[in-house]
């Protein structure tokens, strides 16, 4: 019986009533609710719209400093655009104007109507572009690197699911321009190689940096590459794309600069996008348990949590442990960890599971013989051990224990990661992985130019939906044999799954 698992405290109702294991799908909608670790709202009234609630933004908050650092780092400079764009600039792009079934149009304002449409922005090249004309005059201008970071966007999608597919959701977007291609392509490099710190790195989530195929590239770009994980479901979820743009909406919008002869040239461009959410939706995914969020300390919104143990029959040491716990809390904090003091009025039983649920690291619990002792109890979120040290060794040992914590979150996520890439040498024995296991399938293949859609097609219609998404960008994985599909001789190594 749903319901049956939950904590009751009061009249609050705390926890999962499903296990990750048996009911993926169920355990995500929950996790993320008001009675999971709430992250989000979903009774707004907008269809695809959410409420993101104080923990997603604290959490979003850490996640966005991590790129803004690293993207800065490479010579990025922070702008804000406006969220309306006009429609003669969205339309300029041939290929891009692709993209009109999935904006949102404003056509009136107070009772009177626009003379011309303005759309509510569904990704920045428009927005940036027409700027860059007006910004970019010689070589001396070159390369630019802008980005633009905590926005929303809009896109007019059918199905939604939180963190994953919205009608408005978090962004953050880089948008460059180049001399030269060489220069372009170098871009893209070091975006896998932000991908690689932050993501894989710091937020402990495994990924493939894919060159897609020609057929799935993004409108009005020469080609697209993106990062991919797996959902412990198996499905493909997309964490970030980087586009190489050529030189189309440089054409589109009359992007030119004088190089050192004086000659009239047009840039070429890329963009890279960090999908928030989906990365959101990755760590809550990958990492969770059956208690809820497992976090690693590079965003968990608070690394240390401490809480009073109190006693009603014992006045005097309950005063002693609060006092002390408060003490403590100032320590931490001059220390420079992210921490809480949750005094609020739940019983201790009660904020334990609270907080795991929302994946903080660790607790530190306080009571009357800990206070006398000044000695605290340090609780890690995945092992549940407990350690009881002075405030001296804690200060000395901190670092250790975050490292440890998120040691443990790389492993599991790393040895999942593997379990999930499987090869298949005939199409059958492809098709077979798809239908039981999922995950990425690793297959040979003849071509990733439009030559080799039709045998993407026939997968896609064979296999209730499996992708190609593509061939991994710098790793030299040589085909042997023949296309899985047609039997022609094969020109690539790609990587096959099923999508969220
Ligand atoms: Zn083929």
């Amino acid at each position: 019986m749903a319901g049956e698992k939950y904590i009751i405290e009061g009249d609050k109702k705390v926890g999962l009533t499903v296990r990750k294991s048996e009911n993926f799908s169920e355990w995500f909608s929950q996790v993320v609710s008001e009675t999971g670790a709430k992250l989000v709202d979903i009774r707004y009234g907008v269809q695809g719209s959410l409420v993101h609630r104080p923990w997603a933004i604290k959490i979003a908050r850490e996640l966005y400093s991590l790129i803004e650092e690293a993207v800065e780092d490479d010579g990025h400079e922070p702008h804000l655009f406006p969220t309306l764009i006009p429609e003669e600039n969205l339309m300029k792009e041939k290929e891009h104007a692709g993209f009109t079934p999935e904006v949102f149009w404003i056509e009136s304002a107070g009772d009177q109507k626009l003379n011309r449409r303005l759309a509510l922005r569904p990704t920045g090249e428009t927005q940036f572009y027409p700027m860059f004309s007006l910004w970019i005059r010689s070589y001396n201008d070159l390369p630019l690197k802008t980005y633009q970071s905590r926005i929303t966007v809009f896109r007019n999608e059918m199905t939604t699911r939180p963190f994953l597919r919205g009608r408005e959701f978090l962004f953050f977007e880089t948008h460059d321009a180049f001399a030269t291609h060489i220069q372009a392509m170098k871009q893209i490099e070091t975006d896998k190689k932000i991908m690689e710190k932050i993501i894989r790195g710091k937020l402990k989530i495994p990924f493939y940096f894919f060159k897609r195929a020609k057929w799935d590239s993004f409108l009005g770009a020469d080609c697209t590459y993106t990062a991919d994980t797996i959902n412990p479901d198996g499905r493909r979820n997309q964490i970030s794309s980087t586009h190489d743009l050529g030189k189309h909406f440089a054409e589109a919008f009359n992007i030119t600069y004088t190089d050192v002869e004086g000659k009239k040239k047009h840039v070429w461009q890329t963009c890279f996008g960090p999908g928030m959410w989906r990365i959101m939706a990755a760590l809550i995914a990958i990492h969770g348990d059956d208690k809820g969020l497992i976090l690693p300390t590079s965003v968990a919104p608070y690394n240390i949590v401490i809480i009073p143990i109190t006693f009603a029959k014992n006045p005097e040491g309950t005063k002693n442990a609060l006092r002390f716990s408060k003490q403590l809390q100032k320590k931490i904090k001059k220390w420079g960890h992210r921490s809480h003091f949750d005094d609020s009025e739940e019983h201790p039983g009660f904020k334990y599971n609270k907080w795991e649920l929302q994946g903080v690291p660790y607790r530190i619990e306080i009571g009357p013989r800990e206070a006398e002792q000044k000695k605290l109890t340090i609780v890690n979120r995945i092992t549940r051990e407990k350690r009881i040290i002075s405030i001296l060794e804690l200060k000395k040992t901190l670092p250790k224990f975050y490292e440890e914590h998120d040691k443990m979150i790389e492993k599991k996520a790393e040895e999942y990661f593997a379990n999930n890439t499987k090869t298949a040498f005939n199409y059958e024995e492809l098709k077979k992985i798809l239908s039981e296991h999922r995950g990425f399938v690793k297959a040979e293949w003849c071509d990733t130019t439009m030559k080799g859609k039709p045998c993407a097609d026939k997968l896609k219609d064979e296999t209730q939906g499996a992708y190609v998404c593509g061939e991994r960008l710098g790793e030299s994985e040589k085909p042997k044999g023949s296309c899985i599909v047609c039997g022609n001789i094969a020109r690539h190594v790609v990587y096959i799954a099923k999508s969220i």
